[in-house]
């Protein structure tokens, strides 16, 4: 075997994680090393996370209306998508939803809200209402996405059964400034590193083909393993007609699972799960994310955009040979 894929094998099976300048060159391989990496990158998921797949579900419990301008979301206030607006749902609504999640498969809801930060206390305590009652009646994990949480908010949260907290960061730290100029990315990271020390379980990823450089997909990549995070969310730019970034399509499907594998031998023990923009840039390869080293999907719709229907990916993983996981 080549140095190279020698000691890109035996960095990532010791749990340690590759470096730069060789995440770069995954990064930058060609399509004719794919099957050579995928086989590296199975081994490696298989060692850590084994056949296991986490199915992960989401609600949109506040759209649009977002003070930030992220240039590829279509709630930004800089997007002029036409997608519904509406302020946060109530408890009976959300918990709807979750049981529709849990009777397509997922074990984990997650609640989403737009806007930078969740500060009001009777939103908070709403959302906090509802994650108890997902959490007894259904027996669903849950977890949140409601902006920069003080550790505080998350503390509370935790109280009332919580799991997870979801924070991206979207890109590195370079590139932000190209994504976003109404908030700093390091107030991203404080929320990180707050959900961390409240005893929270992190999930934190980010989006990529925004325009952004291999340097900042393994930037952030390595960002990601500075802080610890226990889940990486994996999403595509789906270019939504009205978003800044509509139109653009810089992404392959071979593109997507170098970056997914680039990803699992950076960290090779988190999880890492694709969400957002999977069927529409990995096409027909989406079943390959898995050998790429994914070990979990998002089922059902996006945030604003809709999925294939549920079926389709549990039978997906069924022909694999891949089981569901809690
Ligand atoms: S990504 Fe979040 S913070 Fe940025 S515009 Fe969209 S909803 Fe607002």
């Amino acid at each position: 075997m080549e140095p190279f894929w020698e000691r890109v094998r035996a960095r990532a099976m010791s749990g340690e994680g590759i470096g730069r300048e060789d995440a770069l060159a995954v990064l930058s391989l060609g399509n004719d090393a794919l099957w050579r990496l995928l086989d590296v990158t199975e081994a490696v998921r298989r060692r850590f996370k084994g056949d296991g797949i986490r199915l992960c579900s989401i609600v949109n419990a506040k759209s649009g209306l977002c003070s930030e301008d992220c240039s590829f979301c279509a709630q930004s206030r800089r997007s002029a998508a036409a997608i519904e607006k509406y302020p946060l749902r109530s408890g009976e609504e959300i918990f709807r939803e979750a049981r529709e999640a849990k009777e397509r498969g997922a074990r984990e809801f997650s609640i989403v809200a737009s806007g930078l930060a969740m500060k009001n206390r009777g939103e908070l305590t709403r959302v906090g209402d509802a994650i108890e009652r997902i959490r007894t009646e259904l027996g669903l994990e849950t977890c949140v996405s409601l902006g920069t949480l003080s550790s505080e908010d998350v503390e509370y949260l935790l109280s009332r059964g919580l799991r997870s907290v979801h924070h991206n960061l979207e890109t590195s730290r370079s590139f932000f400034p190209r994504v976003c100029t109404t908030h700093d990315y390091e107030e991203d990271v404080a929320a990180v590193r707050a959900a961390k020390e409240a005893g929270a379980w992190v999930c934190c990823g980010g989006v990529f083909g925004l325009g952004e450089s291999l340097e900042d997909r393994a930037e952030l990549a390595l960002t990601l393993r500075e802080l610890q995070v226990d889940s990486i969310p994996v999403n595509f730019l789906n270019p939504v007609p009205g978003t800044p970034l509509e139109g653009r399509t810089d992404l392959t499907p071979p593109d997507c699972l170098r970056i997914i594998a680039m990803m699992r031998l950076v960290n090779p023990a988190r999880e890492i799960i694709v969400c957002g923009g999977r069927e529409v840039n990995l096409r027909d390869l989406q079943a390959l994310m898995f050998a790429a080293g994914a070990t979990g999907t998002m089922v059902g719709n996006y945030l604003t955009t809709s999925g294939r229907p549920a079926e389709e990916d549990l039978r997906m993983l069924r022909d694999l040979g891949l089981t569901r996981r809690d």
